[in-house]
């Protein structure tokens, strides 16, 4: 099957053709005809099966056919940064297309704000937001959505888990009821169901799920002290000639002081957590897909949707909190079918955990020895119910070193 078997407007076509998209992938084959057909959709999909260009490519279609003046489309996504990806892509398809977006995120200043607000007043065909600053549009009142046609929730399991529940919620009550709505998630717990139940009709499931990292990802695991990490890290990093880097660990403090420490030892590196000034989040994303910036240290922020070629290695610096989530994490790597590593730290306490990741993915994954200056790891024994050593210790352990 190629894409010029779906029969798209020259104006698509052609913006397809420029991407070099000419094969779909399995989401698209499945869900291009359903959307294009005007019913709902759920499916269980995660970023790395084409499923931004499943949604937007019909919709895009649709739009090259009505030429609307008014808003015809919202696409709810849980983080800036995937609506900003997602309009980069839409920005693709449609560059011959007559379809007008904006991207709607919170955290910047007053003049995006009212630049947000014009789009939103003129009827900008499609608007990607994220539910927050939506909300606070809709609060003001002008925003117009009786014409809308289509309503897109993107990673709607990252939303709810983030509690974006009553903001979807109060979102809905602003769309008409007659409307095509296409529901994509990661997964498919109960509470997405019930939410499926309340907005979709009669919708069509495809079912893409993903469940194992890709086969071009090599992974490993290294079984460590906390007290470890730290010069586990830096001996990852040191002296070797990587191709992009990502870091990623569960929390915003971690993140801050992995940035911290590694950027004293000279390391190419900059962190990305929510704490960070929007600008600041783009400008160092823009540098590391160009390749000025080696490294990143990030929360889960970057784990899911972001999609950036070429990233040699993905270090969990944390097993990290659900098994769906190291799918992510690892997913960063090896994309499109190249090849890359991913290795996983464990301390004690996460010994249980990483068990689950291992079989969800339904192999164990090979534990490194660790390099010998650094002595010897803990036992991998998940079965025990196993605790870090306190803190205190930690702490002590670090700051005797920084003397
Ligand atoms: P997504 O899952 O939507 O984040 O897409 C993952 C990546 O695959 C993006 O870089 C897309 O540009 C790319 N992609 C999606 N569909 C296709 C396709 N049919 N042919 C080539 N690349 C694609």
């Amino acid at each position: 099957m190629t894409f010029n078997d779906f029969h798209f407007e020259q104006e698509l076509a052609e913006g397809l053709s420029s991407m070099n998209f000419d094969k779909p992938t399995p989401i698209q084959e499945k869900a291009i005809p359903v959307i294009l057909n005007n019913r709902d959709i759920i499916a269980c999909a995660q970023t790395g099966t084409g499923k931004t260009a499943a949604y937007l490519l019909p919709i895009i279609n649709k739009l090259c056919k009505t030429h609307s003046e008014f808003i015809n489309t919202l696409i709810i996504a849980p983080t800036r940064e995937l609506a900003i990806q997602i309009d980069e892509a839409l920005q693709g398809f449609a560059y011959f297309a007559p379809v007008s977006s904006i991207a709607i995120y919170g955290g910047n200043d007053g003049f995006s704000f009212e630049q947000e607000k014009k789009a939103l007043t003129q009827g900008a065909n499609i608007i990607i937001a994220t539910p927050g600053r939506l909300i606070s549009h809709l609060n003001m009142g002008y925003v117009r959505m009786e014409k809308l046609q289509h309503l897109v929730l993107d990673e709607a399991d990252r939303m709810l888990d983030m509690g974006f529940s009553q903001d979807i919620n109060k979102i809905i009550s602003y769309v008409p009821k007659l409307r095509q709505t296409l529901l994509f998630a990661a997964t498919m717990p109960p509470k997405i169901r019930e939410l499926a139940k309340r907005i979709l009709t009669h919708p069509d499931q495809i079912n893409i799920a993903l469940s194992k990292p890709a086969d071009g990802v090599v992974q490993g695991a290294y079984v460590v002290y906390d007290t470890q990490k730290n010069e586990l890290l830096k001996s990852l990093l040191k002296g070797k000639t990587l191709s992009s880097v990502i870091i990623f660990s569960s929390t915003k403090e971690n993140v801050k002081r992995l940035e911290k420490e590694l950027l004293k030892l000279q390391f190419n590196i900059a962190a990305i957590h929510s704490d960070l000034e929007q600008d600041r989040r783009n400008e160092v994303l823009l540098d590391f897909k160009n390749r000025k910036l080696q490294t990143i240290v990030a929360t889960d922020v970057l784990s899911r949707g972001i999609d950036i070629d070429g990233i040699g290695l993905v270090i969990n610096y944390d097993v990290p909190g659900d098994a769906e989530d190291y799918i992510h994490r690892v997913g960063r790597t090896a994309r499109a079918e190249s090849t890359g590593v991913a290795l996983t730290f464990i301390n004690l306490a996460d010994q249980r955990k990483f068990k689950r990741i291992e079989d969800l993915i339904g192999s164990e994954i090979k534990k490194l020895p660790l390099p010998e200056e650094l002595g010897v790891g803990p036992e991998y024994n998940p079965e025990k119910n196993q605790h870090n050593p306190p803190i205190r210790n930690f702490r002590n352990k670090n700051r005797g070193r920084r003397k």
